[in-house]
């Protein structure tokens, strides 16, 4: 049987950060040296296509670092032709069973890559799928522990929590957020420009400033 996906990439998409990277990225959109291992889908430059997302993330970087940094949203604009390039994309419509042990296999294995383990023939170059809830972090400990150890009920149970938030409720792929990730630095800085910044105001708010 022999199936075909066409996959498009949105247009415009965004990356949260704060004001002390802004240069970097100016220079270099997606610098591998700074890709920080133990996320979801692996080490990779992470964007979305929800502005709100990447406006709360871009909140919470802010709080990180006391509430003394600025956070910023990269508005990205990609550009996927021409790609010189092959490339393999690798797509989580919406939530599964899959998804959530592709998450939990990524956090539990950050330096050595788990995709062949589960089945693939190799890491894609772009993965795209929901986020997990933020609610994440207060179990995400305890649930690698388990995976590594072989608990066969822990992916189920792991699934069931990324898919609540703490108050228990199912949230759907547009509640939890859409991430686009890059994990092939060259690919990511032939398709993406930045087009423009905001950058969060002190009383509240964004200021745009575009990218020349
Ligand atoms: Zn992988």
């Amino acid at each position: 049987m022999a199936i075909t996906n066409h996959v498009e990439l949105p247009h415009q998409i965004y990356h949260a950060t704060h004001i002390e990277n802004i240069e970097s990225f100016k220079e270099n959109i997606a610098d591998s040296t700074c890709w920080l291992p133990e996320k979801d889908f692996g080490n990779g430059f992470y964007t979305t296509n929800d502005i709100k997302q990447a406006y709360k993330r871009a909140k919470l970087l802010s709080r990180y670092h006391g509430g003394q940094s600025v956070g910023c949203v990269l508005d990205l604009r990609c550009n996927p032709e021409p790609c010189p390039f092959n490339y393999n994309h690798h797509v989580y419509l919406g939530v599964n069973r899959k998804w959530a042990e592709y998450i939990l296999a990524h956090r539990a294995y950050p330096n050595e890559d788990p995709c062949e383990i589960l089945g693939y023939s190799c890491h894609s170059d772009i993965i795209s799928g929901p986020m997990a809830d933020n609610s994440i972090k207060d179990f995400i400990g305890k649930d690698v522990y388990r995976y590594l150890n072989n608990d066969n009920n822990v992916v189920d149970e792991f699934y069931e929590k990324i898919i609540r938030g703490n108050d228990g409720k199912f949230r759907n792929t547009f509640d939890l957020g859409y991430q686009i990730t890059f994990s092939n630095e060259e690919l990511a800085n032939t398709m993406l420009t930045i087009k423009g910044i905001w950058y969060m105001k002190k009383g509240g708010g964004w200021v745009y400033e575009e990218v020349l």
